[in-house]
């Protein structure tokens, strides 16, 4: 029995992967629609897509699901933590009851299509709990409680939850849900597939040639002409509309544990930052575990990401009690300027290029939202959300007081990469030990594996030049500035990076 911090990260989702193997595009191609990135965005789309009679290409960097949607905590619903006070401040009430309709009505999609498809996928209803054990954020909570009495969202405002998390005050939302998604997803997937959808895996979208008739162009320099393209990759793999400073990562890490004390049910997520806690159960061969995340923090930014799982580690013993320990993993989502996912045409003057980004780490129910409303555009057929959610939106307030804050970061990484000073030599690491060290009088990073073999790479992110940030909780290079992520040996795990960080030959006397 495993009471020990595994030392890989392994979600539980992927242990076994429900997905099969899918080829690698070997040729060009044509089609109506090509969708790119099978997450739980592109997978939903391209389902919708098929259903209405489309021929379909989805096509992924990786593996299917290995994306953010193979990590996250799978929580359906419309309580998107602390969200609705500030909508109706910065959109109206009109649009922040739009944001909770559009959420439910995902909800109610995905149990609907569970039901039809007999998904056997750990579908569950659960209620949902934000809650604070901090005096400075009752006001927070109260005020949330108004807009949902102002919107008429279904809750209240509760002093007790089922599981005692030491409190100070709850809000309740009831009926939510919470399933096993990448079970749900296989079998869209499989769906998809049968009404002649094509898949293809390790596949990498380079680029997209725009026109009446798009193409989009893979790495192997393969074209896949088509009639509309949908952009699903998380972060825009073809930035044509300034995403890269519209968009941030941020990162959260997350626990599977089976606890000594038993779980009553039930959702949490705590509203204190930056101590934020999500708790839900999980059953895994017959029995309960409960997935315990937190540590939100900007990707690339602060401690050692070991001591994140450390400190969450803490939180579970002292909650719940820890039997066992099986798995740990962490993942990052996209932050819009508002809060508010982008969903449509990728500008306003793309009328046949749509995306699907910046859930803010609720993209069960965004992405269906996203696959039902670039679905509806396709088919020329109205949607009551285009208008909250196009990219094209100006927010003048908090936007641009969050877009100078997030580009003062961006710069921020970009020059201190170039002229911070590092304090490392390569012959200096310890076995698993990662940092930036100095080969050659220039910046690099490089890793010494547990066996001593040490891995050395360019430091400098292949995105926009941003300096790459040792992840030790991981073992990966992350970029602070967009989120991209490579392995040890440089390769690329995430995007928006599509080449990998050159290696870097150190002398046998430097090692
Ligand atoms: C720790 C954590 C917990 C979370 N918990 C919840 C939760 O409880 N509830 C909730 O609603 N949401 C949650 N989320 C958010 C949710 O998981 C994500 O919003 C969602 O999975 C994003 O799905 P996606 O399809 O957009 O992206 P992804 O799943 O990342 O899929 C994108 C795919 O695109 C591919 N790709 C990238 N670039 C290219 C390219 N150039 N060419 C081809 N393919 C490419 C990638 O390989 C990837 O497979 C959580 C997020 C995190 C980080």
């Amino acid at each position: 029995m495993n009471t020990q911090l595994p030392i890989y990260p392994e979600p539980y989702w992927r242990d076994p992967n429900p997905f099969q193997s899918y080829f690698r595009l070997k040729g060009d191609s044509q089609t109506d629609v090509v969708v790119i990135g099978a997450g739980i965005a592109g997978i939903t789309t391209a389902y919708l897509l098929s259903k209405e009679g489309k021929k379909v290409i989805l096509l992924d960097a990786g593996k299917v699901g290995n994306g953010t949607t193979g990590h996250t905590t799978a929580k359906i619903t419309a309580q998107h933590d602390v969200i609705y006070d500030e909508l109706i401040q910065h959109f109206g009430s009109a649009k922040a009851e739009d944001y909770y309709q559009a959420n439910m009505k995902a909800k109610k999609f995905i149990e609907d299509t569970i039901q039809q498809l007999a998904i056997d996928c750990d579908f569950k209803q659960e209620d949902a709990y934000l809650y604070t054990i901090e005096d400075a954020n009752m006001e927070k909570l109260e005020k949330e409680a108004k807009a949902y009495e102002t919107l008429g969202i279904k809750g209240a405002y509760v002093d007790k939850l089922p599981l005692d998390l030491g409190q100070k005050a709850g809000l309740i939302m009831p009926n939510q849900a919470q399933f096993h998604p990448l079970r749900y997803l296989r079998s869209l997937l499989d769906q998809f597939i049968a009404s002649g959808g094509q898949v293809f895996e390790n596949t990498t979208v380079v680029d997209v040639e725009e026109g009446q008739s798009p193409a989009v162009i893979t790495r192997d320099q393969h074209r896949i002409h088509c009639k509309q393209v949908v952009i699903c990759s998380h972060f825009p793999c073809y930035d044509k509309g300034g995403y890269f400073a519209r968009l941030h990562a941020d990162r959260s890490y997350v626990l599977a544990i089976k606890p000594e004390k038993s779980y009553p049910g039930g959702m949490y997520l705590s509203i204190d930052n930056p101590a934020t806690r999500s708790l839900r159960e999980v059953t895994i061969h017959g029995e309960q575990y409960v997935l315990v995340g937190g540590q939100s923090h900007k990707t690339g930014k602060g401690v050692c990401t070991m001591e994140h799982y450390e400190i969450l580690e803490k939180f579970a013993k002292d909650t719940l009690g820890i039997k066992e320990y099986p798995y740990r993993w962490s993942a990052q989502d996209l932050i819009t300027l508002d809060k508010v996912p982008y969903i449509g045409r990728l500008t306003a003057k793309h009328e046949n290029i749509f995306v699907a980004t910046g859930f803010r780490k609720w993209g069960m129910s965004h992405s269906t939202v996203s696959a039902l409303l670039i679905t509806d555009l396709i088919m020329e057929r109205d949607n009551p959300y285009e208008a909250l959610y196009d990219p094209s939106r100006f927010q003048a307030d908090p936007s641009l007081r969050t877009l100078i804050v997030e580009n003062l970061d961006v710069a921020g990484s970009l020059v201190a990469g170039k002229v911070g000073l590092t304090f490392k030599e390569p012959a200096d690491l310890n076995p698993d030990e990662g940092a930036i060290v100095m080969v050659g009088g220039e910046k690099c990073g490089a890793y010494r594996d547990v066996d001593g073999a040490l891995h050395v790479v360019d430091a400098t992110c292949t995105h926009l030049g941003c300096e790459v940030e040792w992840n030790h909780g991981d073992r990966t290079w992350d970029c602070p500035c967009h989120g991209s992520r490579y392995s040890t040996d440089g390769e690329v795990i995430e995007g928006p990076a599509e080449k990998p960080l050159a290696p870097v030959t150190v002398e046998s006397g430097e090692q």
